[in-house]
Protein backbone atom coordinates (compact mmCIF):
# COMPACT_ATOMS: atom_id res chain seq x y z
CA UNK A 1 0.00 0.00 0.00
CA UNK A 2 1.90 3.44 -1.23
CA UNK A 3 1.13 5.95 1.31
CA UNK A 4 -1.33 6.93 3.92
CA UNK A 5 -3.22 9.70 3.86
CA UNK A 6 -6.20 11.36 5.88
CA UNK A 7 -8.78 11.85 3.78
CA UNK A 8 -11.71 14.43 4.32
CA UNK A 9 -14.60 11.82 3.97
CA UNK A 10 -17.07 13.36 1.43
CA UNK A 11 -13.58 13.95 -0.57
CA UNK A 12 -12.97 10.54 -0.21
CA UNK A 13 -16.31 9.39 -1.68
CA UNK A 14 -15.74 11.49 -4.97
CA UNK A 15 -12.41 10.86 -5.77
CA UNK A 16 -12.31 6.72 -4.46
CA UNK A 17 -15.31 5.40 -6.40
CA UNK A 18 -16.45 4.01 -10.03
CA UNK A 19 -18.92 2.85 -11.64
CA UNK A 20 -20.98 0.38 -10.17
CA UNK A 21 -22.70 -2.99 -11.51
CA UNK A 22 -25.32 -3.76 -8.93
CA UNK A 23 -27.84 -1.29 -10.09
CA UNK A 24 -30.38 -0.49 -12.69
CA UNK A 25 -31.28 2.54 -14.75
CA UNK A 26 -35.05 3.95 -14.95
CA UNK A 27 -36.95 6.66 -15.58
CA UNK A 28 -34.15 8.80 -17.49
CA UNK A 29 -31.78 9.21 -14.90
CA UNK A 30 -33.02 7.42 -11.71
CA UNK A 31 -31.26 4.21 -10.67
CA UNK A 32 -31.85 1.49 -8.17
CA UNK A 33 -29.12 0.05 -6.61
CA UNK A 34 -29.86 -3.85 -5.50
CA UNK A 35 -25.96 -4.53 -3.83
CA UNK A 36 -28.34 -4.96 -0.50
CA UNK A 37 -31.84 -5.62 0.91
CA UNK A 38 -32.80 -1.87 0.76
CA UNK A 39 -32.83 -1.71 -2.52
CA UNK A 40 -32.25 2.22 -3.03
CA UNK A 41 -33.95 4.26 -5.50
CA UNK A 42 -31.80 6.96 -6.01
CA UNK A 43 -32.05 10.09 -7.91
CA UNK A 44 -29.35 12.50 -9.40
CA UNK A 45 -27.41 14.04 -7.29
CA UNK A 46 -28.78 11.98 -4.38
CA UNK A 47 -27.24 8.80 -2.14
CA UNK A 48 -28.30 5.54 -0.80
CA UNK A 49 -29.09 4.81 2.59
CA UNK A 50 -25.53 3.67 2.97
CA UNK A 51 -24.36 7.02 2.03
CA UNK A 52 -21.63 5.15 -0.02
CA UNK A 53 -22.90 4.66 -3.34
CA UNK A 54 -24.48 7.71 -5.31
CA UNK A 55 -26.16 8.59 -8.41
CA UNK A 56 -24.09 10.84 -10.49
CA UNK A 57 -26.09 11.74 -13.82
CA UNK A 58 -27.75 8.41 -13.57
CA UNK A 59 -24.75 6.34 -13.42
CA UNK A 60 -24.51 4.64 -9.88
CA UNK A 61 -20.88 5.47 -8.01
CA UNK A 62 -19.85 2.48 -6.24
CA UNK A 63 -16.32 2.82 -3.25
CA UNK A 64 -13.29 1.62 -5.01
CA UNK A 65 -9.17 1.64 -4.62
CA UNK A 66 -9.13 2.22 -0.75
CA UNK A 67 -8.69 0.53 2.57
CA UNK A 68 -10.08 2.08 5.75
CA UNK A 69 -8.55 -0.62 7.67
CA UNK A 70 -6.51 -3.53 7.25
CA UNK A 71 -5.06 -6.43 9.56
CA UNK A 72 -4.02 -10.50 9.17
CA UNK A 73 -5.76 -12.12 12.55
CA UNK A 74 -6.33 -16.31 12.73
CA UNK A 75 -9.42 -17.10 10.78
CA UNK A 76 -11.07 -17.86 14.38
CA UNK A 77 -11.49 -14.48 15.03
CA UNK A 78 -13.68 -14.07 11.85
CA UNK A 79 -15.47 -15.90 13.70
CA UNK A 80 -14.64 -18.86 10.74
CA UNK A 81 -14.50 -22.42 13.44
CA UNK A 82 -14.99 -25.05 10.58
CA UNK A 83 -12.64 -23.67 7.77
CA UNK A 84 -8.87 -24.07 7.82
CA UNK A 85 -8.47 -24.69 11.43
CA UNK A 86 -5.11 -22.19 12.49
CA UNK A 87 -5.14 -20.50 9.45
CA UNK A 88 -4.28 -16.68 9.51
CA UNK A 89 -7.28 -14.42 7.47
CA UNK A 90 -6.26 -10.93 5.97
CA UNK A 91 -9.04 -8.81 6.45
CA UNK A 92 -10.00 -5.49 4.92
CA UNK A 93 -12.32 -3.22 5.01
CA UNK A 94 -13.66 0.04 3.32
CA UNK A 95 -16.39 2.56 5.13
CA UNK A 96 -19.75 3.21 5.76
CA UNK A 97 -22.84 0.29 6.29
CA UNK A 98 -26.86 0.10 5.61
CA UNK A 99 -27.54 -0.66 9.16
CA UNK A 100 -27.01 1.16 12.23
CA UNK A 101 -27.20 -0.91 14.92
CA UNK A 102 -26.68 1.41 18.58
CA UNK A 103 -24.20 -1.38 19.60
CA UNK A 104 -22.24 -1.80 16.81
CA UNK A 105 -18.29 -2.97 17.79
CA UNK A 106 -16.62 -1.69 14.56
CA UNK A 107 -18.94 2.12 14.65
CA UNK A 108 -15.72 3.82 13.52
CA UNK A 109 -15.67 2.06 10.21
CA UNK A 110 -19.21 1.19 9.74
CA UNK A 111 -20.76 4.52 10.42
CA UNK A 112 -18.12 6.73 9.51
CA UNK A 113 -19.83 8.39 7.01
CA UNK A 114 -23.38 9.11 9.67
CA UNK A 115 -20.90 9.50 13.02
CA UNK A 116 -18.97 13.27 13.18
CA UNK A 117 -17.09 11.03 15.86
CA UNK A 118 -15.99 8.00 13.45
CA UNK A 119 -12.90 9.76 12.14
CA UNK A 120 -10.29 7.61 10.62
CA UNK A 121 -7.46 7.11 7.85
CA UNK A 122 -8.15 5.70 4.96
CA UNK A 123 -5.65 4.58 2.86
CA UNK A 124 -5.64 4.50 -1.34
CA UNK A 125 -4.80 0.58 -2.36
CA UNK A 126 -5.28 -1.52 -5.20
CA UNK A 127 -6.29 -4.83 -5.52
CA UNK A 128 -3.15 -6.43 -5.85
CA UNK A 129 -1.62 -4.20 -2.82
CA UNK A 130 -4.08 -5.96 -0.72
CA UNK A 131 -3.42 -9.59 -2.23
CA UNK A 132 0.09 -9.28 -2.01
CA UNK A 133 0.00 -8.00 1.46
CA UNK A 134 -2.09 -11.36 2.21
CA UNK A 135 0.00 -13.41 0.58
CA UNK A 136 3.32 -11.54 2.40
CA UNK A 137 1.81 -12.37 5.59
CA UNK A 138 1.09 -15.95 4.98
CA UNK A 139 -2.60 -15.36 4.97
CA UNK A 140 -4.95 -18.45 3.80
CA UNK A 141 -7.48 -16.05 3.46
CA UNK A 142 -8.57 -12.97 2.17
CA UNK A 143 -11.80 -11.54 3.97
CA UNK A 144 -13.84 -8.50 3.88
CA UNK A 145 -15.40 -7.01 6.62
CA UNK A 146 -15.19 -4.23 9.50
CA UNK A 147 -17.48 -2.52 6.94
CA UNK A 148 -20.81 -3.71 5.44
CA UNK A 149 -18.94 -5.87 2.69
CA UNK A 150 -22.45 -6.06 0.73
CA UNK A 151 -22.26 -1.96 -0.16
CA UNK A 152 -18.79 -2.99 -1.44
CA UNK A 153 -19.25 -5.81 -3.04
CA UNK A 154 -17.78 -4.67 -6.29
CA UNK A 155 -14.47 -3.94 -5.11
CA UNK A 156 -14.63 -7.23 -2.74
CA UNK A 157 -15.07 -9.28 -5.94
CA UNK A 158 -12.17 -7.12 -7.35
CA UNK A 159 -9.95 -8.06 -4.70
CA UNK A 160 -11.12 -11.64 -4.47
CA UNK A 161 -10.42 -12.21 -8.31
CA UNK A 162 -6.57 -11.59 -7.53
CA UNK A 163 -6.86 -13.32 -4.53
CA UNK A 164 -8.32 -16.47 -6.31
CA UNK A 165 -5.42 -16.02 -8.90
CA UNK A 166 -2.62 -16.14 -6.06
CA UNK A 167 -4.26 -19.53 -4.56
CA UNK A 168 -6.64 -17.90 -1.43
CA UNK A 169 -9.79 -18.20 -0.75
CA UNK A 170 -12.14 -15.80 -0.22
CA UNK A 171 -15.44 -14.65 2.53
CA UNK A 172 -17.07 -11.88 3.58
CA UNK A 173 -17.58 -11.19 7.47
CA UNK A 174 -21.63 -9.60 7.03
CA UNK A 175 -24.96 -8.39 7.84
CA UNK A 176 -26.48 -10.54 5.58
CA UNK A 177 -29.08 -8.16 4.06
CA UNK A 178 -28.14 -9.36 0.65
CA UNK A 179 -30.61 -9.45 -2.21
CA UNK A 180 -30.61 -12.53 -4.92
CA UNK A 181 -28.30 -10.31 -7.50
CA UNK A 182 -25.62 -9.60 -5.25
CA UNK A 183 -25.42 -13.16 -3.80
CA UNK A 184 -25.65 -14.48 -7.87
CA UNK A 185 -22.62 -11.46 -8.66
CA UNK A 186 -20.37 -12.65 -5.45
CA UNK A 187 -21.25 -16.65 -5.86
CA UNK A 188 -18.11 -17.51 -8.68
CA UNK A 189 -15.90 -15.64 -6.01
CA UNK A 190 -16.39 -16.57 -2.93
CA UNK A 191 -15.95 -19.00 -0.46
CA UNK A 192 -16.76 -18.13 3.59
CA UNK A 193 -19.28 -16.06 4.28
CA UNK A 194 -20.31 -15.37 7.90
CA UNK A 195 -23.53 -14.10 9.03
CA UNK A 196 -24.24 -11.61 11.95
CA UNK A 197 -27.89 -12.96 12.85
CA UNK A 198 -28.85 -10.50 15.17
CA UNK A 199 -31.95 -11.64 16.46
CA UNK A 200 -35.49 -13.21 15.04
CA UNK A 201 -37.72 -9.74 15.99
CA UNK A 202 -38.45 -8.11 13.40
CA UNK A 203 -39.12 -5.14 15.34
CA UNK A 204 -35.66 -4.93 16.44
CA UNK A 205 -34.18 -5.27 13.08
CA UNK A 206 -36.35 -2.01 11.97
CA UNK A 207 -34.63 -0.55 15.08
CA UNK A 208 -31.14 -1.25 13.76
CA UNK A 209 -32.07 -0.11 9.91
CA UNK A 210 -33.01 -3.16 8.63
CA UNK A 211 -36.23 -6.01 8.18
CA UNK A 212 -35.30 -9.64 8.93
CA UNK A 213 -36.80 -11.21 5.99
CA UNK A 214 -33.51 -10.35 4.06
CA UNK A 215 -31.55 -11.82 6.04
CA UNK A 216 -33.47 -15.07 6.28
CA UNK A 217 -33.43 -15.15 2.83
CA UNK A 218 -29.79 -14.74 2.24
CA UNK A 219 -29.00 -17.44 4.98
CA UNK A 220 -31.13 -19.85 2.70
CA UNK A 221 -29.96 -18.65 -0.38
CA UNK A 222 -26.22 -18.76 0.84
CA UNK A 223 -26.83 -22.53 2.01
CA UNK A 224 -28.15 -23.55 -1.27
CA UNK A 225 -25.32 -21.93 -3.11
CA UNK A 226 -23.02 -24.30 -1.29
CA UNK A 227 -21.23 -21.51 -0.05
CA UNK A 228 -19.74 -22.27 3.55
CA UNK A 229 -21.90 -20.79 5.90
CA UNK A 230 -21.17 -19.74 9.90
CA UNK A 231 -23.59 -17.60 12.20
CA UNK A 232 -23.50 -15.26 14.79
CA UNK A 233 -25.58 -13.79 17.22
CA UNK A 234 -24.25 -11.21 19.35
CA UNK A 235 -26.53 -12.29 22.74
CA UNK A 236 -27.68 -8.76 23.89
CA UNK A 237 -29.09 -8.64 27.80
CA UNK A 238 -32.66 -7.81 26.92
CA UNK A 239 -32.46 -6.77 23.36
CA UNK A 240 -32.30 -10.64 21.65
CA UNK A 241 -31.82 -13.07 24.47
CA UNK A 242 -35.42 -14.30 25.46
CA UNK A 243 -35.74 -17.83 25.75
CA UNK A 244 -38.68 -17.29 23.01
CA UNK A 245 -37.19 -15.52 20.39
CA UNK A 246 -33.81 -17.84 20.90
CA UNK A 247 -36.35 -20.78 19.73
CA UNK A 248 -37.46 -19.10 17.51
CA UNK A 249 -34.17 -18.17 15.27
CA UNK A 250 -32.27 -21.44 16.40
CA UNK A 251 -35.55 -23.13 15.30
CA UNK A 252 -35.13 -21.29 11.86
CA UNK A 253 -31.75 -22.20 11.16
CA UNK A 254 -32.02 -25.91 12.09
CA UNK A 255 -34.90 -26.00 9.51
CA UNK A 256 -32.10 -24.41 7.00
CA UNK A 257 -29.42 -26.85 7.91
CA UNK A 258 -28.56 -28.37 11.41
CA UNK A 259 -24.65 -28.48 10.43
CA UNK A 260 -24.91 -24.75 10.31
CA UNK A 261 -22.08 -23.60 13.05
CA UNK A 262 -24.07 -20.85 14.87
CA UNK A 263 -21.87 -19.05 17.16
CA UNK A 264 -23.44 -17.14 20.51
CA UNK A 265 -21.13 -14.16 21.53
CA UNK A 266 -21.11 -11.97 24.37
CA UNK A 267 -21.51 -8.63 24.48
CA UNK A 268 -19.91 -5.82 26.05
CA UNK A 269 -21.33 -2.47 25.84
CA UNK A 270 -20.26 -0.48 23.32
CA UNK A 271 -21.39 2.87 20.98
CA UNK A 272 -24.54 3.52 21.97
CA UNK A 273 -25.95 1.06 23.98
CA UNK A 274 -24.32 1.74 27.10
CA UNK A 275 -26.06 0.54 30.34
CA UNK A 276 -27.83 -2.99 29.16
CA UNK A 277 -24.96 -4.80 30.82
CA UNK A 278 -22.35 -7.57 29.58
CA UNK A 279 -23.62 -11.31 28.69
CA UNK A 280 -22.30 -13.71 31.48
CA UNK A 281 -21.14 -17.38 30.46
CA UNK A 282 -24.40 -18.54 31.72
CA UNK A 283 -26.75 -16.35 29.74
CA UNK A 284 -24.23 -18.06 26.52
CA UNK A 285 -24.55 -21.44 27.84
CA UNK A 286 -28.07 -21.09 28.46
CA UNK A 287 -28.52 -20.11 24.51
CA UNK A 288 -25.87 -22.52 23.19
CA UNK A 289 -28.14 -25.67 25.16
CA UNK A 290 -31.44 -23.80 23.47
CA UNK A 291 -29.68 -24.55 20.09
CA UNK A 292 -28.52 -27.11 21.10
CA UNK A 293 -32.30 -28.58 21.54
CA UNK A 294 -33.32 -26.80 18.18
CA UNK A 295 -31.19 -29.99 16.79
CA UNK A 296 -28.22 -27.67 15.42
CA UNK A 297 -25.28 -29.74 15.63
CA UNK A 298 -22.67 -27.28 16.23
CA UNK A 299 -22.51 -24.31 18.50
CA UNK A 300 -20.32 -22.58 20.00
CA UNK A 301 -19.96 -19.70 22.72
CA UNK A 302 -18.02 -16.23 21.85
CA UNK A 303 -15.97 -13.38 23.26
CA UNK A 304 -15.77 -15.05 27.03
CA UNK A 305 -12.15 -17.43 26.66
CA UNK A 306 -11.84 -20.55 28.92
CA UNK A 307 -15.01 -19.62 30.59
CA UNK A 308 -18.13 -21.66 28.63
CA UNK A 309 -16.92 -25.24 29.62
CA UNK A 310 -15.97 -26.53 26.37
CA UNK A 311 -18.19 -24.47 24.02
CA UNK A 312 -15.19 -23.23 22.10
CA UNK A 313 -14.02 -26.69 20.39
CA UNK A 314 -15.42 -28.88 17.86
CA UNK A 315 -16.88 -32.20 18.94
CA UNK A 316 -17.66 -34.84 16.66
CA UNK A 317 -21.91 -34.96 16.52
CA UNK A 318 -21.82 -38.55 15.75
CA UNK A 319 -19.22 -39.97 18.43
CA UNK A 320 -18.91 -36.74 20.76
CA UNK A 321 -14.90 -37.06 20.44
CA UNK A 322 -13.43 -33.78 20.83
CA UNK A 323 -12.08 -32.93 17.05
CA UNK A 324 -10.49 -29.53 17.49
CA UNK A 325 -9.71 -27.52 20.85
CA UNK A 326 -9.91 -24.20 21.20
CA UNK A 327 -9.17 -21.36 23.49
CA UNK A 328 -10.30 -17.76 22.39
CA UNK A 329 -8.59 -17.16 19.02
CA UNK A 330 -6.16 -19.88 18.91
CA UNK A 331 -6.25 -23.78 18.06
CA UNK A 332 -4.46 -25.65 20.97
CA UNK A 333 -5.20 -29.13 19.03
CA UNK A 334 -6.63 -30.23 15.71
CA UNK A 335 -7.37 -33.76 15.25
CA UNK A 336 -9.55 -33.63 11.96
CA UNK A 337 -7.31 -35.07 8.82
CA UNK A 338 -7.53 -33.06 5.77
CA UNK A 339 -10.99 -35.15 4.61
CA UNK A 340 -12.89 -33.25 7.66
CA UNK A 341 -13.25 -36.75 8.52
CA UNK A 342 -13.31 -37.57 12.84
CA UNK A 343 -10.35 -39.93 13.33
CA UNK A 344 -12.55 -42.17 15.51
CA UNK A 345 -15.88 -42.99 13.99
CA UNK A 346 -14.75 -41.46 10.36
CA UNK A 347 -17.93 -39.27 10.29
CA UNK A 348 -17.66 -36.39 7.79
CA UNK A 349 -17.59 -32.78 9.58
CA UNK A 350 -19.33 -29.95 7.03
CA UNK A 351 -16.71 -27.43 6.94
CA UNK A 352 -14.04 -26.40 4.48
CA UNK A 353 -10.37 -28.57 5.43
CA UNK A 354 -8.44 -29.60 3.03
S1 LIG B 1 -26.00 -0.76 -0.89
FE1 LIG B 1 -28.03 -0.86 0.02
S2 LIG B 1 -28.19 1.03 1.21
FE2 LIG B 1 -26.51 1.31 -0.24
S3 LIG B 1 -27.44 2.28 -2.04
FE3 LIG B 1 -27.42 0.08 -2.39
S4 LIG B 1 -29.44 -0.65 -1.72
FE4 LIG B 1 -29.11 1.40 -0.81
Amino acid sequence: MSRTALLPLAGALEQQTREGELYERYNGTWTRCFACGHRCPIPDGAQGVCKVRFNRAGRLMVPWGYVAGAACDPIEKKPFFHAYPGSAAFSFGMLGCDLHCGYCQNWVTSQALRDADATLRSEPASAEDIVRTAVRLGARAVVSTYNEPLITAEWAVEVFKRARAAGLVTGFVSNGNGTPEVLEYLRPWIDLYKVDLKGFDDRRYRELGGRLQPILDTIAALHQMGTWLELVTLLVPGFNDSEEELRRLTGFVAEVSRDIPWHVTAFHEDYHMTGTGRTTAAMLQRAARLGVEAGLRFVYAGNLPGAVGGLEDTRCPSCSDTLVRRRSFSVLENRLGRDGRCPRCSSAIPGRWA
